[in-house]
């Protein structure tokens, strides 16, 4: 049986199915069919079972070298195993709660004493409490408590859709692929899949018979082959072995790619083209050196505030931004500050639920709203680059007054490390993110004090169209090569060359075959790409030639 999807990333992947089910829903005014004692005794029953299990992971994690997980762990079973959490369970109970809702409730209860309790430490901990309350009723409903960090065995993750924060800390190895039913390319768990270079599948659709498969027998195998954007399940012998037969293959294709590992990326007529790699985190640094890229074109910082209680201190950052300056020795490295909101909440910043999150607080605007947030950031950063080439992004700009006033924060921000004595590169670039309307409209104004641009085509397309990108019912109004996207485009490439300043593309068009021939004829030079796709893309600008791409007539005008 086979079902179609969307690839976000090419590649093959043949193991078992991990079904990952959607967080169970807690009616918290749910009233309970079993009596007081019936419920009681199941209650200590779960988490007695819960207990031990918990201890054993934590062992196991301990021997894995997971130090801070397990540790994490057993904070929450002594929370789980606390009298005063139990007692309160038992008193909604008693008033007539469903199971569930009691549990929740407790949990509601012992997070707002934490906040209460005035110490931050204790307060960071009330998220904990919920967490460790849905792990109880997931066991007491026999759902899988939804965790990827401890996969013993090669895994292709389906579910209906998940979050981002679900692959963090994930154990990569051996997740050898993801689909989902739902989900959007440039949703972040798209891009960061990507970015680990997980074959993904997206859009899918109604996946009971891989779901039913997973269960009647859940040793079978998938195969997910996103390079023709398909997946079979319920495989007979003949169609296993063709795809044992086609994943070998795909794998030869790859390795002959390889030889392009030492090759610069030139077009046919010698034009240079610079491809940079995106990350999230430093440990991909490595596959873009392997693949001969030109350095880090953009990190996405945010992803070291999601899925944690605390935020990241500065010299955790430092920690960070010092060791990926290094491991590129010279080449350019661009820290892209926090774009925090709407798909990557962050739990200990403690924002508010908002109607429209993707035109509400986030990204730059949060940063300029919390400014000690934002200086530790930059303090990181700048300490950091004295060690590398090592450029600030901003994103999300939208007003010249936001990079006036984040002109002025770095400039504080200088001036403090000045009086600490602390070194820094005093000529380090500031660039903007040009991924709202007005900002690309303006572009010959935004260049005047900016060093340097960086397009973010995926805001780009989803605010000029006024598609969301991460509603799979709008998608097929979701189109970068849009006339007016790429005139936006155009707009801003033409506005950093009449400068004379630097210019690149960094959203998922700059990897797309049918887009990157366009963008070059427009002019760009550099683009910064998932690392899997670099090799792929200077085979495809070999086949290139810029003089006949500028005259083409598909071209915009700006
Ligand atoms: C973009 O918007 O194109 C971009 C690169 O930023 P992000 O995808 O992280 O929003
Ligand atoms: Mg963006």
């Amino acid at each position: 049986m086979r079902i179609r999807g969307t690839s976000v990333c090419a590649g093959m992947g043949l193991a078992k199915a991990l079904i990952v089910e959607q967080p169970v829903e807690v009616d918290l005014d749910e009233r309970e069919t079993l009596t007081i004692s019936e419920c009681r005794q199941k209650l200590s029953s779960h988490l007695a079972l819960l207990g031990e299990e918990m201890t054993s992971l934590s062992a196991r994690l301990l021997e894995k070298g997971s130090h801070d997980e397990s540790e994490m762990l057993m904070m929450h079973l002594a929370m789980l195993q606390d009298d005063d959490f139990q007692d309160s369970i038992c008193s909604h109970i008693e008033k007539g709660y469903s199971l569930a809702a009691s549990i929740m409730r407790g949990a509601k209860e012992m997070g707002q004493l934490l906040i209460d309790s005035g110490d931050a430490y204790m307060a960071e901990r009330a998220g904990d409490a919920e967490d460790i309350a849905f792990r109880l009723i997931c066991h007491i409903k026999a759902v899988p408590f939804p965790s990827l960090s401890c996969l013993k065995e090669p895994v292709i993750v389906a579910a209906d859709d998940i979050a981002a924060s679900l692959l963090m800390g994930a154990d990569y190895g051996h997740i050898h692929g993801i689909v989902l039913s739902k989900g959007s390319k440039t949703a972040h768990i798209s891009i960061l899949a990507a970015s680990l270079e997980i074959p993904m599948l997206i859009n899918c659709g109604d996946l009971s018979v891989l779901y039913d498969q997973a269960r009647e027998h859940p040793d079978e195998c998938i195969f997910l082959n996103a390079v023709d954007s398909c997946l079979s399940c319920r495989m007979s012998d003949e169609e296993k072995e063709a795809a044992v037969k086609t994943k070998i293959a795909y794998e030869a294709e790859r390795a002959a790619l390889e030889k392009y590992r030492t090759v610069e990326a030139k077009t046919k007529d010698g034009r240079r083209i610079y491809i940079n790699g995106n990350i999230v985190e430093t440990q991909v640094i490595s596959n873009i050196l392997k693949y001969g890229g030109d350095g880090v074109g953009l990190f996405r910082t945010e992803f070291m505030f999601m899925n944690r209680k605390t935020l990241p201190s500065e010299d955790e950052q430092y920690a960070v931004y010092h060791a990926a300056a290094k491991k590129l020795n010279g080449k350019p490295l661009v820290i892209r500050t926090m774009d925090i909101g709407a798909d990557k909440p962050v739990e200990a910043l403690h924002l508010d639920h908002e109607e429209n999150p993707f035109l509400g607080y986030r990204a730059i605007r949060i940063c300029l709203g919390n400014q000690e947030l934002f200086k530790t950031q930059l303090r990181a950063i700048l300490r950091a680059s004295v060690f590398g080439n090592v450029r600030i992004l901003v994103p999300m700009i939208s007003s010249m007054h936001e990079l006036d006033q984040t002109i002025e924060v770095l400039e504080s921000v200088k001036t403090d490390l000045n009086r600490e004595g602390m070194a820094y590169d005093k000529n380090i670039p500031l660039g903007i993110m040009i991924e709202i309307p007005s900002t690309a409209i303006l572009a010959g104004d935004f260049i005047r004090k900016a060093d340097f641009f960086s397009i973010g085509s995926n805001d780009l397309t989803q605010y000029t169209l006024a598609v969301d990108r991460m509603n799979e019912k709008v998608q097929y109004l979701y189109n970068s090569l849009d006339p007016a996207v790429l005139h936006l485009i155009r707009n801003t490439i033409d506005a950093c060359a009449g400068a004379g300043k630097y210019c690149s593309l960094c959203g998922e068009m700059a990897a797309e075959a049918g887009s990157l021939p366009i963008l070059i004829g427009m002019g760009l030079v550099n683009i910064s790409v998932n690392p899997a796709s670099i090799l792929p893309l200077k085979r495809l600008i070999e086949s290139l030639n810029y003089e006949e791409l500028r005259k083409s007539e598909a071209l915009p005008f700006a």
